[in-house]
């Protein structure tokens, strides 16, 4: 097989011949990268970070379904039940940017029925080989990290598992084209030494799944995507340390998004796209304008 690493290229020197230290990015710093400099600027760098807004529902209701299904496999064996998950969900449940008390509870329940019938669908004494595990490589000057939902050993295949929550489930493209589970198998492949090429993403309101089986090449052609991104990003970082703020190269990205975006409140340019999108907007497609696209709308998690 290739090297899932991509072409190691020499260690970088910095001037004065000293070791650069590597850069250090999650998939998801990589993405904010490429989706809005500004918005890399003012999560990554800026100190002190410009104050986000408040957690949307999606998002608690995104991270309250992850923490159960977590907290479902640490459950002792013969207790990890379909009404287990249930409980979890319950009492874990994040009540924060909801419209109001009743919103918060009907998706509550909706999503305590969900996680009860998703795990209906799994074995419970089929450990999977890494719940919310930490998964690093190091290739080139990039040293990528991330934490993987799930990481099951199928009959001695290993399958990288997201769970998501959006209101859409996911198609074999998102699985496909999705850059941070390519990155999770590749660092995966390169931790436990053995192959691992097929990511799949579990939509757990539907209990659907989409999923995708890479090629070496492949997955060596995303590392390779990423170290590009990052080389860019850290030229910028260079561009920040000399400049700071006054640097030219965190342009602001405006688009739809615009209208989702955490730090909006920081930046003119971004509010200018259109009025912000309310607290629980990412719940109900009814909540939205017609051309609104955003995390709501493509995954919550
Ligand atoms: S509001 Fe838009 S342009 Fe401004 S930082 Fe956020 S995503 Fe970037």
């Amino acid at each position: 097989m290739g090297d899932v690493s991509g072409s190691a290229g020499a260690q970088g020197r910095s001037f004065g011949g000293l070791p650069e230290p590597l850069y250090a990015a999650s998939p998801s710093r990589l993405l904010t990268w490429l989706d809005c400099p500004r918005r890399y600027r003012m999560t990554y760098l800026d100190r002190p970070r410009p104050v986000p807004r408040r957690q949307r529902a999606h998002t608690s209701l995104g991270l309250s379904v992850h923490n159960a299904l977590r907290d479902w496999w640490d459950l002792p064996d013969g207790d990890r039940t379909p009404s287990a998950a249930a409980e979890l969900l319950g009492t874990g449940w994040i009540d924060v940017g909801f419209r109001d008390a009743d919103q918060s509870g009907s998706w509550r329940d909706r999503m305590r029925g969900a996680v009860t019938a998703y795990v209906q669908g799994l074995n419970p004494d089929a450990h999977p080989l890494g719940v919310e595990r930490a998964v690093a490589m190091v290739t080139g000057q990039l040293r990528l990290h991330g934490r993987v939902d799930r990481l099951d050993d199928r009959a001695g295949e290993l399958i990288v598992v997201d769970y998501k929550t959006g209101r859409r489930p996911p198609t074999e493209d998102d699985a496909r084209f999705s850059l941070p589970l390519a990155l999770y198998a590749a660092a995966v492949w390169k931790m436990f030494r053995r192959p691992c090429v097929r990511v799949e993403l579990h939509h757990v309101p539907t209990g659907t799944v989409a999923a995708h089986t890479h090629t070496p090449q492949s997955l060596s052609n995303r590392v390779e995507e990423a170290r590009s991104i990052a080389v860019d990003a850290r030229g910028a970082e260079r561009d920040y340390a000399r400049a700071g703020t006054g640097s030219g190269r965190f342009p602001p990205r405006p688009s739809p998004l615009c209208t989702w975006c955490d730090l909006r409140a920081h930046c003119p340019e971004g509010q200018a796209v259109g009025p912000e999108q309310p607290d629980w907007a990412g719940l109900d497609p009814q909540d939205l304008p017609p051309d609104a696209s955003g995390p709501g709308a493509a995954s919550v998690t």
